[in-house]
């Protein structure tokens, strides 16, 4: 047992003589080199043999101690650079701080720190689309089932006799066709948001007169807004007020914060203002609605976010409207604020380069 120990032991030592020289034999050249040099001038200068013999058995003992303390100190760097390496794949480390090597391989740890809070924000961030992502396919799927499911109630309650009462066919299929409507209007909405957030929305900047395209914007919505008694009030002080942006996208601005004032008001006025502020034009959306909690002011422009969701989907709301206006301002390199008090109206407003 004893013996068998000792072997053990042993072949332990030898083992890591062995890997000690493997581990200096990157350097083996150049050691060769000198030590070779070593003895060539020992040879030389010492005239007797000798004496000679006795330095280069000296120098070459001292050489191999050399390899061995080389290989040694590189084997013992490797190995906790390799421990450091398992320690981030394991998941076993927290903060930068607790990667340490020795202070030779200071610029090699701040490599190593760098590499591994990148690698740390990186799974952070993929963690957070990967819970984002699940949350918009519930969102979408929820948000899908309510008008088909709304919309087969009917069509089966027709089918089943109801096509034949003449009290409610037609209101049956006009309450069909309306969260026809409003599926229709969701699906154009979901194709708009995953094409901003796919980074496929395309932009193309031109300069064209606000008021004008206001002016137009406002005529196609007094039939709505004149539905439920609203006053839509425009009067700029100019004619003409020359904005750079996207015409195309900005329509879509202009319809979504103005049919949400017309859909979150019950009486007054819709007011929209134009400031010419030098470099820039302020256009403000202003309502005399029911108002935002200052609680929701902040998240009304996340996806799917309603501060009422019976009453949003009632006015054939989609959750997704203010997202959308929110990434289009964004890139007009701008900015969307929202103003609000309960019950008293609602002012949103954003800035155009002119
Ligand atoms: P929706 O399609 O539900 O209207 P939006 O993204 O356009 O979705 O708006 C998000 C929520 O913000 C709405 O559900 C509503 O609660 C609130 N909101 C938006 N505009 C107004 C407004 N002018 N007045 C009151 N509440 C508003």
């Amino acid at each position: 047992m004893k013996q068998l120990k000792a072997l053990d032991i042993n072949l332990k030592v030898i083992n890591k003589i062995i890997t000690n020289l493997k581990s200096s034999s990157v350097y083996f050249k150049e050691i060769i080199i000198v030590y070779l040099i070593l003895v060539i001038i020992t040879y030389i200068k010492d005239n007797d043999p000798a004496s000679a013999l006795f330095i280069i058995i000296a120098i070459s003992i001292l050489f191999s101690f050399l390899f061995y303390y080389i290989g040694d100190r590189r084997r013992r760097e490797i190995a906790k650079i390799k421990s450091v390496i398992a320690d981030i794949r394991n998941s076993r480390l927290n903060v930068p701080e607790e990667i340490l090597l020795e202070n030779n391989l200071s610029g090699l740890q701040e490599e190593i720190r760098d590499m591994f809070s990148k690698m740390k924000s990186d799974i952070e961030y993929l963690k957070k689309l990967e819970r984002v992502r699940k949350e918009f396919l519930a969102n979408v799927s929820h948000e899908l089932r309510t008008p088909i499911f709304t919309i087969q109630g009917y069509i089966e309650t027709l089918l089943d006799g109801a096509i034949n009462d003449q009290k409610v066919n037609k209101s049956f299929l006009e309450k069909a066709n309306y969260h026809t409507i409003n599926l229709s209007t969701l699906l154009n909405d979901l194709i708009d948001i995953s094409m901003i957030e796919s980074g496929e929305m395309r932009l193309s900047f031109r300069y064209f007169n606000i008021i004008e395209f206001i002016k137009k914007q406002v005529e196609e919505m007094i039939p709505v807004a004149d539905k439920k008694n609203i006053t839509i009030l425009f009067k700029p002080e100019k004619d003409k007020l020359e904005v750079f942006g996207d015409r195309d996208k900005l329509r879509q601005v202009f319809v979504n914060l103005i049919q949400n004032s017309i859909k979150y008001t019950e009486t007054g006025s819709l007011e929209i203002e134009i400031i010419d502020e030098g470099n820039l034009c302020k256009i403000i959306i202003r309502d005399t609605g029911i108002g935002i909690p200052e609680e929701d002011l902040n998240r009304i422009f996340e996806r799917f976010y309603r501060v009422d969701k019976a009453r949003s989907r009632a006015v054939g709301g989609t959750g997704l409207g203010l997202a959308i206006v929110k990434h289009i301002i964004e890139a007009h390199n701008s900015k969307i604020e929202v103003k609000s008090r309960l019950n008293e109206g609602t002012e949103f407003s954003f800035h155009l380069k002119k």
